[in-house]
């Protein structure tokens, strides 16, 4: 059984709260794409935690872990990340934790040419996490990555490298006048970084498919939200990879096998970080509230987060893209102090109203159709069943589930792992 967790709106929807809810089901999980620019926060009995390259299921004890072929990798900050968890007292070891020898390195220079061309555009910046995103994922596409099976093979890494460094230090020195890289520093890195890393790399598609033949259940999880997809999100402000439920698993090594249930996260109002388009965003004392309430800075980078009203445009948009066929609801309790809800309900776009989410040029002159629902005005942090939510707080939720036409078969009141209704 192939399941998918997928984010319905910008990121940042709780899908990492998600994955570890649901995963308790689950033998193994899978992240597909993207590298260490989101953070996912789980909140259970041993802590709180920010993963940014570790599937969320890693805090499970009895779940198999895999990074599949479409991540890229930072291994430096996957160390610290394994590290910080085993101090932690959770247990990672090659039986819990696979890597795919085709997923990419994110090396330092990619990391500085992200930096370097983030300073250059300054104030017509992208708003990039600077993490080496997609410095990496264009050079996988320029067939100049160094893969995670390299590492196994250090004549051939070294090879690798001796293309790569002369080639990559065009750009770094040659257009940026940065200092430029040499392949023995990038031999100590791989050297202190990559070695420990050896014994969890494998072929994880075979890994993968002998799991679903073996009757597992396999759950991908996702970074980011449809918005943030590189070919169907607010492009440019876009990630460097597909987020969506379709590319699931190419990017986990399984491209023969199909998603049978895509579970749709999708947060009771909206937030975006960084630039770009955001139709619904709220400002003043309004938003300033939303976002205390909501605790809305960046789990990555502490940035803090725009904030907006439901968004049924983007959001239906975002289930369609995403294939979902259910929806789980999440931070419904961040709404319980607000007296009357913003809800965009359409675009107008040059004086034409329409509900079909558009691109380019026709979002960024997009303005919201906003309506007000009835908030609830009582906590529903406690609430457990769905006939113990508030009168206006079911109203709330079957309006958007109207609106997006899906099915809200979860809806989250809290951080943390129980507060939960299911419907
Ligand atoms: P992700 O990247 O999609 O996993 O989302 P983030 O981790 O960036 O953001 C979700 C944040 O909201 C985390 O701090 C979660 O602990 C928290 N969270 C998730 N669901 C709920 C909820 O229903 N209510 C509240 N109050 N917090 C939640």
């Amino acid at each position: 059984m192939l399941t998918s967790i997928v984010g319905i709106n910008w990121g940042d929807e709780g899908k990492g709260r998600m994955v570890d809810l649901l995963s308790e089901r689950q033998d193994v999980v899978v992240r597909y794409q993207g590298g260490n620019n989101a953070g996912h926060t789980v909140i259970n009995e041993k802590g709180k935690f920010v993963l940014n390259l570790l599937p969320s299921g890693i805090l499970r004890e009895d779940k198999v872990n895999v990074m599949g072929n479409g991540m890229v990798v930072d291994i430096e900050h996957l160390n610290k990340e394994i590290a910080r968890l085993k101090e932690a007292g959770i247990v990672i070891t090659p039986d819990n934790l696979k890597i795919s020898d085709k997923a990419v390195v994110c090396c330092p220079f990619n990391v500085m040419q992200d930096c370097l061309e983030e300073d250059r555009l300054a104030d017509k910046r992208f708003g990039s996490t600077r993490r080496g995103i997609a410095p990496i994922y264009a050079d996988k596409y320029m067939k100049k990555a160094i893969r995670m099976g390299d590492i196994l093979h250090p004549e051939y890494l070294k090879s690798r490298l001796e293309t790569i460094v002369e080639w990559k230090n065009l750009t770094i020195a040659g257009s940026y006048g940065a200092k430029p890289y040499t392949v023995e520093g990038m031999l100590e890195w791989f050297e202190k970084y990559g070695a420990p890393l050896k014994d969890f790399i494998i072929d994880t598609g075979y890994y993968l498919n002998r799991a679903l033949d073996e009757g597992k259940r396999v759950m991908l999880e996702a970074q980011l939200g449809a918005l943030r997809d590189i070919d169907f999100g607010i492009y440019p402000y876009t990630t460097s990879s597909s987020t969506i439920t379709a590319y699931g698993p190419v990017g986990a090594g399984i491209p023969n096998r199909k998603v049978e249930n895509a579970i749709g996260v999708m947060k009771a109002y909206s937030t975006c970080v960084g630039e770009g388009p955001f139709t619904a965003e709220m400002f003043g004392k309004e938003a300033e509230e939303l976002r205390q309430a909501g605790g809305e800075y960046g789990a990555a980078t502490g940035r803090p987060r725009r904030v907006g009203g439901f968004d049924v445009v983007a959001s239906r948009y975002g289930c369609m893209v995403q294939a979902a066929n259910e929806i789980a609801l999440t931070k419904l309790d961040i709404l319980d102090g607000m007296k009357k809800i913003p809800v965009c309900v359409s675009y107008e776009i040059d004086g034409v109203s329409t509900s079909e989410f558009p691109s380019g040029e026709a979002l960024n002159k997009a303005k919201p159709n906003i309506i007000y629902l009835d908030g609830w005005n009582s906590p529903t942090t406690e609430c457990r069943k769905y006939e113990e939510l508030p009168l206006n707080a079911r109203k709330y939720i079957e309006f958007i589930e109207e609106q997006v036409g899906c099915n809200i078969k979860y809806i989250s009141v809290g951080a943390s792992r129980e507060a939960i209704i299911i419907r």
